[in-house]
């Protein structure tokens, strides 16, 4: 079961993450979409009780986006961290793009499809 590592842009956050991943997934809900300001939310979810925030918890602020979801970034850059749902408290779902080294596992999941949006690049 292989740790991950991950920090935000401006390095004021570090975090590790225990495995295993449990699924991860690209999601293109309008929320995702907004607070990445991106095609999408990139998502590796992991168990909570594993994740640590080794530095920088006092930048770590959480925006609620709905009645149950939390998004976590750091306010002095603005990365995203993760999202997680108080109605599964015993899972995080971390964002793949801070992870150091580069995330190597698959992506199984595509969420939202159905807003998935028309200018993604095309292989
Ligand atoms: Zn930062
Ligand atoms: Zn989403």
């Amino acid at each position: 079961m292989k740790t991950l590592h991950g920090s935000c842009l401006c390095g004021g956050v570090v975090y590790r993450a225990a495995g295993p991943v449990h699924h991860s997934s690209h999601c293109y809900c309008t929320m995702c979409r907004k607070q990445h300001g991106a095609a999408a939310g990139t998502y590796a979810n992991v168990d909570r009780a594993g994740y640590v925030i080794e530095q920088g918890a006092a930048l770590v602020t959480e925006y609620a986006s709905s009645e149950h979801g939390r998004r976590g970034f750091c306010k002095v850059c603005g990365s995203t961290l993760f999202w997680r749902s108080t109605d599964s408290p015993e899972r995080i779902a971390v964002t793949l793009g801070t992870l150091e080294p580069e995330y190597d596992g698959p992506v199984e999941r595509e969420l939202h499809t159905d807003t998935k949006p028309r200018w993604l690049p095309v292989r």
